[in-house]
């Protein structure tokens, strides 16, 4: 056996293993000289079939993947690239589509063939590409239902965050934003306001009319506190049964009084639709004030607590009333600090509770 018979045999066994499929164009003549029969075969053509027909190669390439083949070609032809590469379905007898991929290059001619040859292998990628779209499938689930459950955690955050009968900020957030308030604050040197505003009688309205119609005004009661807030600045929150808090800050003693004045007339003066037969009722609250001139490290607990007291006061005073005091630990740091609170002439009990 000669060198070049051996040669052949050495290549026929090396593209055997690999699973390559050796075709040839003659880029003279326009033919093709060798053809990936081994290609054919397997997408189900007959030896007769693939000798006498398959003149048009390009009518089995799958018509999304044409342009991304011609163009490969055409790139390596003009030389913009070193090798023709490209992945592209073709289909089988059958009609089934099958994943394949080129590797090629223009060659100079053997000494009988004259011009350019354009020699490639053919081999099939339909195991890796379908992988690769259950892989991109899986992904693309996964991101859909990762959006899907960053939704329902921010809308669990928010119950979680809000009173379910008002809307408004619940307990627990309140005294988390107003702690993360106190700081800021405290940090401009601003002074921090805050209400705590109680129903009265609230008892005798759910006696007298039900529960649900208790409800209505406790609704009634939070869409008064709104109304007198700052979108995105003031805190408005549930703070227990019929009792409401609304931190203020940047607002000092005489605004937040003016403020709670407001909202005490507003209530007073507001009926309030509590069945369906056109029934109102009217109630009052009473509000306790709290200014901290330096909230640097000052605890929020105590400036509810000390509005808490001066509310105790409001009741005591007959209700429908506001009452005011500033932290006693606040009003110090306010005297150390040359600072004078206009507030006090209207509290009835300005420094101590
Ligand atoms: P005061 O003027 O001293 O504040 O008297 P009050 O009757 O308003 O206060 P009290 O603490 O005696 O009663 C509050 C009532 O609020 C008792 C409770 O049943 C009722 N309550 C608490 N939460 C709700 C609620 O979500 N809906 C309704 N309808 N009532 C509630
Ligand atoms: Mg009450
Ligand atoms: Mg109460």
């Amino acid at each position: 056996m000669g060198e070049a018979d051996l040669n052949r045999e050495r290549l026929e066994l090396a593209l055997e293993a690999a699973g390559l499929d050796l075709w040839e164009n003659d880029l003279v003549t326009g033919t093709v000289t060798r053809k990936a029969t081994k290609t054919f075969l397997e997408l189900g053509f007959t030896e007769e079939e693939i000798v006498s027909g398959l003149q048009d190669v390009y009518g089995l390439f799958h018509p999304d993947d044409l342009a991304t083949v011609q163009s490969a070609v055409s790139d390596h032809m003009s030389g913009v690239t070193p090798q023709y590469r490209c992945e592209f379905r073709l289909r089988a007898k059958s009609g089934e589509w099958v994943w394949y991929a080129n590797y090629g290059r223009i060659m100079d001619g053997h000494t009988d063939t004259p011009g350019k040859r354009l020699i490639g292998v053919t081999f099939n990628i339909d195991d890796r590409k379908r992988k690769e779209d259950e892989i991109a499938q899986i992904n693309r689930q996964l991101r859909e239902q990762n959006a899907l459950l960053q939704e329902l955690n921010t809308a669990l955050e928010q119950l979680a965050a809000c009173d379910a009968l008002t809307g408004l900020s619940n307990r627990r957030t309140l005294m988390e934003m107003g702690a993360r308030e106190c700081l800021s604050t405290g940090q401009l040197g601003q002074p921090l306001s805050l209400m705590v505003v109680d129903i009265d009688h609230f008892k005798a309205v759910n006696d007298a009319w039900g529960h649900l119609a208790g409800d209505r005004v406790i609704c009634a009661v939070a869409q008064a506190c709104l109304a007198r807030s700052r979108t995105a600045v003031d805190i408005v929150a549930r703070f227990g049964g019929e009792e409401f808090v609304i931190v203020l800050p940047g607002i000092d003693a005489p605004s937040a009084m003016r403020l709670a004045e407001s909202l005490r007339t507003g209530v007073s003066d507001h009926n309030v639709l509590v069945d369906g037969d056109g029934a109102c009722v009217t109630v009052t609250v009473s509000i306790g004030v709290a200014t901290l001139y330096d909230a640097r490290g000052a605890s929020f607990e105590e400036l509810v607590n000390t509005a808490d007291k001066a509310l105790y006061r409001a009741k005591q005073a007959g209700r429908n009333n506001v009452q005011s005091a500033v932290a006693a630990e606040s009003a110090a740091r306010a005297e150390a600090h040359m600072l004078l609170d206009p507030g006090q002439t209207q509290g009835s009990s300005a420094l101590t509770n």
